[in-house]
This record gives structure tokens, sequence and C-alpha cells, in this order.
């Protein structure tokens, strides 16, 4: 007798077919099984998946065999089934794509044969078990009460605690409760980027590995080989690892034990997925965590304005408990918060990069031994190259970008599509020699800071020292450690890059960072561009004057500056005074009136075509189509445009954005409009079509 089976598989994203398909085994097979099943002439892995008999899609299909199961591993749970479903549902993609991308690739393609001998590899032996934890650092009176919050009520929590306030210890505090309580507890803690893992490791290594072992703790990231991410998830799976640490791909980890999960800087824009299944690691983890009955622990100095939302008062209808730390702790107890310092960039004289003062300031602190960091978010040597005879520019034939002008190199680069040349000798279009820099990147900054310093000695009587970290200074594995490395040991007294270096590191001799031109984010088209920015001079700010000993020894003081031609903008204000919740109302209520997330819910709909008329016919026609849908009339499509970078690698792009201010309208809606983008695209005026995808609650708009 022959069982029948739900299997899912991953589908080609077009092929129109987004449910489990029927296979056969003579045995029956738990749901959660993993499976290796023939599709078209290839093999492939799948998931039992747990759909009853009679419900089994098996209209016109021949079934085939199941052609192995991978034994040994214990099957996926329910809670891990539930939460694919729900993200698959939820962000508009295939049950396949999602189910088969969250698991390890090397589960996905490893033979059988292959697989089974590396789960007989003999586990790390468990530690001498007497070893006590090692105590973590008496709580401060508002650490030690978020920590008794935590123990008392359900949650979701935003923790909304300062730069240096001791988020990371109520964390470590929070994970050791539960550990010890319970023996087969486990708990994911993730951070927005790959770059800050290796040093939440060594603190819960430090913490946790004397009690439970080097093993109970594991990491997860893209940035792993394949090798180490199975061993990692095959850890938290079987449930020997008690602690995932892990980026927003972390999610998804197989726990069977989940009971408690931490979302550090919730804001972080990394946290949402920008391609595929374009989910919020986010909101996947309060979903998750409600399901699943573990405790959700979302913390920022900076919180999004969804969450800030959400933890209004519960009288006001807010449903996370919201919890505060705002002084700063440790090292930074007293050194407070530091002074933010606005320069008016109208009062300078016209192409003023860096205002006299700002020059003066940063060359007193480097003669005192003291570091500098300058932000600016652009990279390369000059944005375009230009000119001045006849106007041409440096644009990219293949985008409608320029070209950036690379110095170090001399290279014009694309920074969408990659394209990259030599600079020309002389104009190509008019023959002139004298072609010219327009703007300036941090290579330029670099360059000019070399200047501007090479007057001033450090008190060792050298010359000051500038260094660049940006995406370029660290293309090189293990360059950004090392760079970061010379900084700690103080070997570069500037430090000039892109928000790269603003993001959690604990740069103890730095007392004065400066933003030389952040003004572009205040009139963006994005209406989340000024919350991105708060955040990032905020967390820019949090850089300066961390250690009070050294501040004070060196009778200095911790100054953020800002160079800006609005210097009397709310969002300066605000920041003047670390006003985080002044500034979150002030956003909000523009967002109310406006009918804006997070008082409405979004869709982003996005189209590649040969031509631009293409891409926003599909998008308009698949639109029109949609029309008499159940739930159309609560939900607003707006007309396609072109994307604010319209053309790139010679491919137009257009988008549509779709508004409702109920998630459950926009939810219906697009679950039915899914067909009808699908037959939309077989059109036959919709030939140049490239792709389309969909984007639910869109973070770049
Ligand atoms: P956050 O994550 O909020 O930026 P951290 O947890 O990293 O803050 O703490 C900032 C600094 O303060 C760290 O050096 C940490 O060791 C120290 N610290 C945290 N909590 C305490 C405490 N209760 N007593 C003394 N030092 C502390
Ligand atoms: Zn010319
Ligand atoms: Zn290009």
């Amino acid at each position: 007798m022959h069982h029948r089976l739900a299997v899912v598989v991953q589908t080609p994203a077009h092929s129109g077919l987004s449910g489990p398909l029927t296979y056969q085994s003579p045995e029956a097979l738990p749901p959660g099984t993993l499976v290796r099943v023939p599709l078209g002439k290839r093999e492939t892995l799948g998931v039992v998946w747990p759909v009853a008999e009679q419900d089994l899609d098996t209209e016109g299909v021949t079934e085939r065999p199941v052609a192995g199961v991978l034994a040994g591993l214990p099957p996926l749970g329910p809670a891990w089934m539930r939460l694919v479903s729900f993200a698959s549902r939820y962000y508009q993609r295939s049950l396949g794509e999602v189910a088969l991308a969250s698991l390890p690739p090397q589960l996905r393609e490893l033979g059988p044969e292959q697989l089974a001998r590396r789960l007989k590899r003999p586990q790390a032996a468990a530690p001498d078990p007497a070893t006590p934890t090692p105590a973590g650092l008496a709580l401060t009176a508002e650490q030690a009460e978020v920590c008794a919050q935590l123990e008392q009520h359900p949650g979701p929590f935003l923790l909304f605690g300062a730069t240096g306030s001791g988020k990371t210890e109520v964390y470590l505090h929070a994970v050791q409760a539960l550990l010890e309580r319970d023996p087969s507890a486990q708990a994911l803690i993730m951070v927005p980027e790959i770059n800050l893992t290796p040093q939440l490791e060594e603190r819960f290594q430090a913490r946790f590995a004397p009690r439970w072992g080097v093993q109970a703790v594991v990491s997860m990231h893209s940035g792993m080989t394949p090798a180490q991410r199975l061993k990692s998830w095959l850890a938290a799976h079987s449930g020997q690892a008690r602690m995932v640490l892990g980026t927003r791909m972390s999610i998804f980890a197989s726990m069977p034990g989940l009971q408690l999960i931490i979302v550090d800087e919730e804001h972080d824009p990394s946290y949402k997925q920008q391609e595929g299944a374009r989910y919020s690691a986010r909101d996947l983890a309060v979903y998750r965590g409600q399901q699943e009955g573990a405790k959700v622990l979302l913390g920022s100095a900076t919180p999004s304005l969804e969450s800030w939302h959400h933890s209004r008062p519960s009288a006001e209808g807010g449903r996370y408990q919201r919890l505060l730390m705002p002084t700063r702790v440790g090292a930074a107890a007293d050194a407070g918060l530091p002074r933010v310092r606005r320069v008016d960039m109208n009062r300078q004289s016209k192409g003023t990069v860096f205002s006299p003062q700002l020059v003066s300031a940063m060359q007193e602190r480097v003669a005192r031994g003291e570091q500098v960091m300058v932000f600016l978010n652009r990279r390369g040597y000059a944005p375009v190259l230009h000119c001045n005879d006849c106007g041409w520019k440096s644009e990219c034939p293949h985008c409608s970008a320029f070209r950036v002008f690379h110095r170090i190199d001399r290279t014009l680069r694309c920074h969408h599509c990659g394209f990259t040349q030599a600079v020309p000798r002389a104009c190509p279009d008019c023959g002139n020699l004298d072609i010219a820099p327009l703007g300036r990147g941090t290579e330029r900054l670099e360059e000019q800071l070399a200047e501007l310093m090479s007057e001033t000695l450090r008190p060792d009587g050298q010359p000051a020292r500038i260094a660049r970290i940006d995406a370029d200074s660290t293309r090189a594995k293990g360059a950004l450690e090392s760079q970061l490395a010379q900084v700690h040991g103080g070997e570069v007294d500037v430090l000039v890059g892109t928000q790269m270096i603003a993001k959690g590191h604990d740069f103890r001799r730095v007392t004065l960072v400066a933003a030389i031109n952040p003004d572009g984010a205040l009139f963006s088209s994005d209406f989340r561009a000024p919350e991105r920015l708060f955040a990032l001079l905020m967390q820019a700010a949090g850089r300066a004057g961390r250690d009070a000993a050294f501040v004070s020894a060196q009778k200095s003081e911790g100054e953020m500056w800002v160079q800006t031609f609005y210097p009397t903008h709310p969002l300066f204000e605000a920041l003047k005074t670390h006003d985080y919740p002044a500034f979150a109302q002030a956003q909000l209520e523009e967002r109310e009136q406006a009918g804006m997330p997070p008082f409405s819910f979004q869709a982003l709909v996005r189209a590649e075509a040969r031509t631009q008329a293409v891409a926003q016919g599909f998008l308009n026609s698949a639109s029109a189509a949609g029309a008499e849908l159940e739930g159309a009339s609560q939900v607003f499509r707006f007309s396609a445009v072109p994307m604010t970078i319209q053309r790139v690698a010679n491919i137009e792009r257009a988008q549509m954005l779709i508004e409702s201010p109920s998630r459950a309208a926009l939810q219906r809606f697009l679950a039915q409009w899914q067909a009808v983008l699908h037959a939309t695209r077989a059109a036959p005026e919709h030939k140049g079509l490239i792709r389309w995808a969909v984007d639910v609650d869109p973070l770049l708009i």
C-alpha cells in the first residue's frame, strides 16, 4: 500500500506553482520530514507538509515516488512550518521558495550519503556541569527594573535604551535567567549586521561557555561557509545550541525549544530582506513569538516609528510593553550624552566643505591625542566628473545615473550596474583636457583632511594620521577587522567613513564626531529618509565621548558636529536635545495626517522591462484587472511611475504603490491579485516584461 504525501519543494519563481506537490511513499512519513524527491529531470530536497490526504492536489498529476528520506534528522516542527506558511502568504512568495531558502544550502545540495556521514559525526562532549555561569555585572536600578518587567509580562517588549545604557547586559541577563530555569530552552538573538556578530559572540561565549560549553552558542549569517552554516543549523535544530546569534536569516532557524527572541537595533533597515521573499525579520520575530509562546524583546536607542507607535500606552491601543533605560552606564556613565553643535552653512563662503570652526576643533582634538570621526554617506572621490566647456557629465551609458569618480585607481564606476572604465584623458565630447570632479565622496574628504591636518602634530610629535573606512576600503577579506583594530589601537587620528563606522563600535578615544553634509535626507521623496537620518546621527553621536575616564582625564568633552543649511530644522533641534520621543511624535503626527505608515499599510509592486512603457503598462493593466477583486475598494492603487533610478544595466524599472488603511484588506487583495499579475504577465502586449515582484511593507520607496 502506498501513502500519498504533500511535499514542499522549491519551484521556479514564475512557474505559478505555489503549493505542495503530491508524491508517493511506501511508508507514512510525519510532517516536517526532509525528503529527496524527483522534480522534472532532477532530484531535489523537499519537506513533507501537513496536508490531509483528501486535500491533496492530484488533478492531472502523475504521482512520483519519494526518492529518499533524510534519515537521522528529526522532522521540522509544526511551529516552524506555521512560520514558513505565514511568511509565504504574507510576503506573497511561494511556500517552496520560503521553506527551502530558510534551510542551509548544504542540506539542499548534499546527497543523502554525504549528509548521513555529517549527521553521524560525534558531537562535542558536554562541559563539566558544575561550573556556574560567571557573574555578570551588578545590574543598575534601571537594568534591574527592566529585567523584572521582562519576567512579569508576556510582551512583546520594546526596550528604549540610550546608546551605552547597558542593553546588551540586559539581553545577557534575560538569556541566563531563561537557560537556568529551563534545561531545554533556547534563545535567538538577532543583530542587523554580520560585522556585529563576532563582537556579540565573544560576549556571549565569555558569559555562557564556562557553564554550558562553547557549542551552546552558535552564529548564523551569510558570511559563514556552507559547512559552518549546516553545523550551526543542526545544533539549533537538535537543541544542542541553546543560543543562536544571527542576522535576519536566523529568524527561520529551526529551534524546538525557542522561548526568547531578542532583536537588537530593531529599527535597522537590514532586518528587511531586499530580494526574493522580502520579509522583515523583526516583524516575523513578533509573529513567531506569539505563535510559539516565546517572549520577544526589541531593543533600540532610536526605535522604528512602527515599534514606537505599537508601544504607546495600552489605553491608546498599544500592543507592546515599552521599557525605558535613559541613562548611560559603565565607562560612559559620567560622560553623559555628547553636546550637539550645528554649523550654519549659509554663513560660510560658497563651496565650503569643512567650516573653519570645525577644522580648528578637529585640530585641537588631534593635538591632544583624541580621535575624530567624520561621516559622509557617499563613497568614491566625487559623484560626477564634469567638463566645464561643453557640460559633459560622467553618465553611465547603461543606467540613469552618474558614474562615480574613484581617484585611487582613476576609474569611473557605476554603483548601480558596476560598469567601470578608466577616466578619459580629455572630455569624450569636446576634447577639453580640463575635466573636473563635482561634489565629493569619502575619498576626496580623506585627501582634503590630510591637507587640513598637515601641520597638526599629535602629542608624540608625529603627524596626524587619516584613515578611511567604507565599502571600497574594506572589500578584501579581513580588511574591516584590521582597519578597526588600527582605530582601536590609536594608530588613526581622524577616521573618515560612511555609515559603516556609525554602528555599534565602541571606540574609546573618539571625542568628536562630525556629519559633513546630511541635508539630502531632509527633502527626500522617501518618507522614511528623516527617520533613518535621525537614527544614524544618534548612533554617530553615540560614538563620541564613550569613555568618561578618558574624557575627563583629557579635560575634554564629547561633541557631535552637524554642518547644515537648515540648522533650525526640527530634526536637528531634536538631535540637539537627544530627544527621540519628541522627534518620533512630530514624525508620527505628520504620518497620521498624511495617512502614511504606521497609520496605513503599503505594498510596492516593481516591474522590470526592456522599455519603461512595457513596465508601466504591465503594472497599470494588472491594477485595472484587479478592480473587481474582493477588498479592492479598500485598497488604493497609485499609477505606475518610474523608479528613482529608472534604468539600471539597460533595464527599465517602474513601480506602483498600493495602500490601505486596513492590513487585512491589503492582504486579502494581494492574495487574489497574485493570479491576476501572473495572468497579466502572459498577455502578448507585455512581452518585453522581464520580471515583477511584490514588496509588502516596503522600507525603501
Ligand atoms: P548598549 O548595548 O545599551 O549600548 P552595553 O550593554 O554594551 O550598552 O553597555 C555599555 C557599557 O557599559 C559596556 O562596556 C558594559 O560592559 C557596561 N555596562 C553595562 N551594564 C553595566 C553595569 N550594570 N555595571 C557596569 N557596567 C555596565
Ligand atoms: Zn567637453
Ligand atoms: Zn550603470
